[in-house]
């Protein structure tokens, strides 16, 4: 028996800049805006705050 892992991918819309990013849907650590700067997800009990909108998911 192996666990499930969800490992699908999230873009999230950055909300100061407008940048686009992919990013896991599960976070360990936070996440940063590449462009910047701004929190895109904080990592809360196993799963993503994220702060952004959703663009779309990726597989
Ligand atoms: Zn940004």
């Amino acid at each position: 028996m192996s666990p499930k892992i969800e490992s699908h991918f999230v873009k999230v819309k950055c909300n100061d800049c407008g940048n686009e990013q992919i990013t896991f849907y599960r976070v360990s650590t936070t996440v940063d805006c590449h462009v910047c700067g701004a929190r895109l997800a904080d990592p809360t009990g196993g799963f993503s705050s994220l702060k952004g909108e959703i663009v779309e998911e990726v597989e």
